[in-house]
C-alpha cells in the first residue's frame, strides 16, 4: 500500500505543541513582554545548563550568532577560517560578515570536516577551524584540538544542526571559542521562525555578545561598541520553552528511526549509511539529518518520489567551493563525488517507525528492479 512520506511536515512543528504555543502566545502577549523578557532568560538558562556551558545567549538567527561570536572574540580582518566544503552558505557568510576569510577543505568518510584536510589547508593567515557539527553528528573534536593547539588555532562551532549531539560526552558547541545553535523550524528543536543561541564558557566573551545583539548597549543603557539588532523574541523563546520538556522524547524518536534505517538498509551494497547510532562509544548522534551515500542517486530519487516519499538534496546540491560567484576556486574533487551521491531520507518527529520502513522498503525495491 503506498503511503505518503513528505521529507519534512511545517504545519506538523505548529500542531504538535499547538495547545502549549497557543499558552504561551497568550501568556507572552498579555504581559507585553516581547523583547528580552523572563522567557528569553528562562530559555537562556536552561540550553546552558542542558549543553553544560557557562552560558547561553538567545539571537535572532544561527548564523548571526557565530558570526558575532567571531566578532566579539576579535577575528582579525583578511584572517582565514577553515571550514568543511559540507556545510551550509551560512557558515562561510558569518566568516565573510565577520570580516575573516572563509577556506573550505574536504568532508571525510563521515561527512564532516576532515581532519587531514584541515591540516593541509592551515597556512600563515589561518586564525581559526570553524567546524560544522553536521547532521546532528559532532566531528571529531580530539584531532581538531590536536591541529588547533599545534598551530595556535581558535576552534569556532557551527552546531546549528547539532543541539544535544555529543562527542565523548562533551556537548556541541562547548569545544572551542563559542558555537552557534539555529531554531529554525526544521532543526531539532525548531521555533515558529527564525532564532539561535550562541553557547560559550568565555565571561568576557559572553559580555562582548550581550552588547552585539543589542545595537551595542550595555546594562546601563549606555552604547559602548557598534552593534547589531539580533535578538531572540521573548514570544519564540516561550515557544522553545514549551518543546525544551519534550526534548530527550525528539531525540529518542530521531535515533529510533535511524536505527530502523539501519536495521533495513545496513546490508544494501548500493549505499552507504550514516554511521548507526551505538556504533562508536565516542560520538552521541541526534539525527538531525539522516544522510545516506547512494549509487544513481537521481534515479532513486525520482523513483521515491513516485511513491510518495520526500527526499532531499543538502543544500541543493553544491558544497561551499562551488560557490563561484562568491570567489572560491578551490579543487576539492573528493567532495564533488560525493555530493554525487547524497540524499536525505525523511527522519523528524512526523515520520513513523512504519513510515521508515516503507522508504526502506521503497529503496531495496527499487536496485531489486533495476
Ligand atoms: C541551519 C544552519 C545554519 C543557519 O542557521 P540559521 O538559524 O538559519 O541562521 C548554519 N549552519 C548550518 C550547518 C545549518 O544547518
Amino acid at each position: 500500500m503506498q503511503r505518503r512520506v513528505p521529507f519534512f511536515d511545517y504545519p506538523a512543528v505548529y500542531h504538535r505543541y499547538a495547545s502549549g504555543f497557543e499558552s504561551a502566545l497568550a501568556d507572552v502577549g498579555s504581559r507585553g513582554a516581547f523583547i528580552m523578557q523572563r522567557d528569553l532568560q528562562e530559555f537562556e538558562s536552561r540550553l546552558a545548563e542542558y549543553v553544560g556551558a557557562k552560558h547561553a545567549i538567545g539571537v535572532a538567527n544561527a548564523t548571526d550568532g557565530l558570526q558575532m561570536a567571531m566578532m566579539a572574540d576579535g577575528l582579525p580582518p583578511g584572517a582565514e577560517v577553515i571550514i568543511c566544503s559540507h556545510t551550509m552558505i551560512a557558515t562561510a557568510a558569518s566568516i565573510h560578515f565577520a570580516g575573516g576569510t572563509p577556506v573550505p577543505v574536504d568532508a571525510g568518510a563521515d561527512h564532516l570536516i576532515d581532519p587531514n584536510a584541515v591540516r593541509e589547508a592551515v597556512s600563515d593567515r589561518t586564525r581559526a577551524i570553524c567546524p560544522t557539527q553536521l547532521n546532528g553528528r559532532t566531528c571529531d573534536m580530539d584531532a581538531l584540538q590536536e591541529i588547533a593547539d599545534e598551530h595556535g588555532l581558535r576552534i569556532y562551532e557551527d552546531a546549528a544542526q547539532a543541539l544535544g549531539s555529543k562527542f565523548r560526552d562533551r556537548a556541541a558547541g562547548t569545544f572551542g571559542v563559542a558555537g552557534c545553535i539555529s531554531f529554525y523550524p526544521a532543526k531539532l528543536l525548531g521555533c515558529l521562525g527564525d532564532g539561535g543561541a550562541v553557547v560559550t564558557n568565555d565571561t568576557g566573551l559572553f559580555e562582548r555578545l550581550l552588547m552585539l545583539r543589542d545595537h551595542g548597549r550595555g546594562e546601563d543603557g549606555d552604547v559602548h561598541c557598534w552593534g547589531f539588532n539580533s535578538r531572540l523574541d521573548s514570544l519564540q523563546a516561550a515557544f522553545l520553552n514549551v518543546q525544551f520538556d519534550d526534548y530527550a522524547h525528539v531525540i529518542s524518536h530521531r535515533r529510533e528511526l535511524a536505527a530502523t534505517y539501519w536495521e533495513l538498509l545496513g546490508g544494501c551494497p548500493e549505499l552507504v549509511l550514516p554511521p548507526a547510532p551505538d556504533s562508536d562509544s565516542r560520538h552521541f548522534d541526534v539525527f538531525q539529518n539522516f544522510e545516506i551515500e547512494a549509487e544513481h542517486r537521481d534515479e532513486l530519487q525520482v523513483c521515491l518520489a513516485d511513491q510518495g516519499v520526500g527526499t532531499l538534496v543538502q543544500w541543493s546540491g553544491k558544497p561551499v567551493h562551488g560557490f563561484s560567484e562568491l570567489g572560491f576556486c578551490q579543487a576539492l574533487p573528493r567532495t564533488d563525488k560525493l555530493f554525487k551521491r547524497l540524499l536525505m531520507l525523511p527522519l523528524n518527529m512526523s515520520v513513523s517507525v512504519e513510515d521508515a520502513q516503507y522508504v526502506s522498503d521503497c529503496i531495496l525495491g527499487f536496485y531489486k528492479g533495476r
